[in-house]
């Protein structure tokens, strides 16, 4: 009855891993391509400016898929110029996000008995003549069997391909 319930344990935690695994990687998708999203954003902001100060008249689609309408230039470039002030701070917060849940995936991926070392080391001490000798012997991790990897490090890999992610 015990084994019974810490196999039905270790299968609810597993499963509470695999969907928080698969819900971190959607999120890190999601984030790339906010980010992409916003630097093509402040490329074409950028572009506008310079547009501007070269006297030009500017193109009112591009103003309007950044929520502008034709303003005098003065007003114009105050606009843009703080539209890519904001994005690029959106940028720099979505980028220590997107960090965040690297760092989330990595432990996810790491075996949590070693801590994706593969061995463990244990420190003993000896006392047998008179002196006090630390030993200390690294072993092998019998989790992972060596490997460093936790039982989730597979099923995150397969979906890190399978949505075409460049992380690790
Ligand atoms: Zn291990």
């Amino acid at each position: 009855m015990v084994l019974k319930l810490n196999t039905l344990r270790r299968d609810m935690n597993s499963t509470i891993l695999r969907e928080e695994a698969l819900r971190t990687v959607q999120e890190i998708k999601d984030t790339i391509s906010t980010i992409k999203k916003l630097e093509s954003e402040i490329e074409v902001i950028e572009n506008l400016i310079l547009e501007l100060d070269e006297g030009k008249k500017l193109n009112e689609d591009y103003l309007n898929s950044l929520g502008l309408s034709p303003l005098p230039k003065i007003v114009l470039k105050l606009r843009l110029k703080g539209l890519e002030t904001a994005k690029k701070s959106s940028v720099i917060e979505q980028k220590s996000k997107l960090k965040t849940k690297k760092g989330i995936l990595e432990d996810l991926i790491k075996c949590p008995t070693c801590n994706g070392m593969g061995n463990i080391t244990e420190r003993t001490y000896d006392r047998s003549d008179g002196r006090i000798t630390q030993i200390i012997k690294t072993n092998i991790c019998i989790e992972c069997k060596g490997t460093g990897k936790s039982e989730l490090s597979d099923y995150i890999m397969d979906l890190i391909k399978l949505l075409d992610l460049k992380l690790f």
